[in-house]
């Protein structure tokens, strides 16, 4: 059943992030020595609006991104690309939005290394019970 079948308005947010951090990628070519990059964050999320009004706070995301921030990425993951970035990502934010009773349906997460070059972007279909 959509939200929308149970009363509840949704809403799409889009919200921006960044952090930095270091990270080495064991056996590539140019990666493979430790290196830093400034991360771009973009998570979208469709859910919800609960009765304070919010589909999420946004100081949850930015919560779950300030983990990385000057950081080692290898301590956290152990091939610290921007898919797997992306997508542990989403994964917190799911974990988060869940233990706090959000109702959200879906989550993509994009991750940007630098200013240019390309971007992972992960989409989670978030699964309700209601
Ligand atoms: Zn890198």
């Amino acid at each position: 059943m959509g939200f929308e079948d149970m009363g509840i308005n949704t809403c799409r947010l889009v919200w921006r992030g960044h952090f930095e951090a270091a990270h080495c990628l064991h056996g590539h070519a140019s990666c493979g020595k430790v290196h830093g990059h400034s991360y771009d964050v973009e998570v979208v999320l469709v859910g919800g609006v609960g009765r304070d009004g919010m589909v999420i706070d946004f100081g949850m995301l930015k919560d779950v991104v300030a983990q990385f921030d000057h950081m080692m990425l290898n301590e956290i993951l152990e091939t610290p690309t921007a898919e797997n970035l992306a997508s542990y990502i989403a994964g917190d934010i799911d974990r988060v939005a869940h233990i706090s009773g959000r109702r959200i349906s879906t989550i993509e997460v994009s991750v940007r290394e630098g200013t240019y070059g390309g971007k992972a972007i992960i989409e989670r279909r978030v699964k309700t019970e209601e």
